[in-house]
């Protein structure tokens, strides 16, 4: 068995290499050679933590495994450790064996990173300019360091529930070149592409904060509840998603089809229109919406693919198991 810790992910693992393996795996998905178990999460009444397993089964790209773990509130203060920790499982998909053990933990930054920046190449409009970033947590350092890479964006717009911790994607935009500039919501109007990525259980984002022509990624409804924008903004906007399935129960769209804005069927994968047999966006004025639920795929994909990086690399550790 191979196993890749933790402190080795950042050497090895870059912001390409994550995006290729979840545009594929993505893409994988929409044809059907890959799919996600369902999702175990349970709060094991011990710490406040939040424990769980996320796992597939990717024929194309012959990765079997799960992601273990979870959150855990209290780390940080008590054992200062971050409040996320996760490991990463493959196996061998002809024998069953396992393959490695992976530290997931920076991979999950990366792999949520990369599906907005998937949903961005696939479906922004080509001459976008203002980037807006609505949230300003851990993880919308990595969304708009990623994004960045994908136009020729001229500016940073921003707009966060706790404006102090806005100078986190300032630094970001300026490590790009870029100019960064705090915005009321109502300036988001202004941008072309927006992230959401933020923990609340209430819409922050109406439906009039965005405007015709932009493509919009909200990445951090991930539970049931959880909602970041308007269920009106869904009915006006084509959307894509990773899994429909999570999307329509634990994703953004759960709100708009529990109202009844939009149905089921409205809900297309991202990786059909990778794969071209969903035309995506098809006007400079189409509102487009990607609900990133975040999916097991993405984790043994980039796990697979930093094991490989590893094994190039020499720094994989061998053990017999
Ligand atoms: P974080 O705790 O570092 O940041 C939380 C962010 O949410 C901050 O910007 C904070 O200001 C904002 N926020 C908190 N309460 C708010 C409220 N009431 N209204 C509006 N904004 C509020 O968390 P993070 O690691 O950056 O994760 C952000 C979200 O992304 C979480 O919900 C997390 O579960 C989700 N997430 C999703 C995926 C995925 O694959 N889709 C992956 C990782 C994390």
């Amino acid at each position: 068995m191979l196993i890749v810790p933790e402190r080795e992910i950042a050497n090895l693992m870059t912001r390409d290499a994550a995006f290729d393996a979840v545009e594929g795996v993505f893409a994988a998905m929409a044809a059907k050679d890959a799919y996600n178990f369902p999702v175990i999460r349970e709060a094991i009444g011990h710490e406040d933590a939040l424990y769980g397993f996320k796992g597939g089964f990717d024929k194309a790209g012959m990765a079997l495994g799960l992601k273990a773990g979870g959150y855990w509130p209290h780390n940080l203060e008590k054992h200062d450790l971050i409040n996320h920790q996760s490991t990463v499982f493959l196996f061998d998909p002809d024998t069953g064996k396992v393959r490695a053990m992976v530290g997931g933990n920076l991979l999950t930054a990366l792999r949520t990173a990369a599906a907005s920046s998937v949903s961005i190449k696939h479906l922004a409009r080509k001459d976008a300019k203002v980037m807006g970033m609505v949230g300003a947590g851990h993880q919308a350092t990595f969304q708009l360091r990623a994004a960045l890479e994908q136009r020729q964006f001229e500016k940073v717009i921003g707009w966060n529930y706790h404006p102090e911790m806005l100078p986190n994607i300032e630094k970001i935009a300026q490590e790009a070149g870029l100019p960064f500039e705090a915005v009321p919501l109502e300036g988001m109007t202004e941008a072309d592409v927006v992230i959401s990525i933020t923990s609340t259980f209430a819409p922050s984002i109406m439906a009039d904060h965005i405007s015709e022509g932009t493509h919009i990624a909200c990445m951090g409804t991930d539970t049931k509840g959880k909602q970041e924008v308007e269920a009106a903004l869904l009915a006006r906007s084509t959307v894509f998603t990773d899994e429909v399935a999570q999307s329509i129960s634990i994703g953004e769209a759960q709100h708009a089809v529990a109202q009844g804005l939009i149905r089921e069927s409205d809900v297309h994968q991202i990786g059909a229109v990778i794969n071209g047999t969903h035309k995506g966006r098809t006007s400079e004025s189409e509102i487009t919406l990607f609900d990133g639920t975040g999916v097991g795929l993405q984790d043994l994909a980039v796990a697979a693919s930093v094991v490989e990086l590893a094994v190039k690399k020499g720094v994989a550790i061998e053990v017999d198991f």
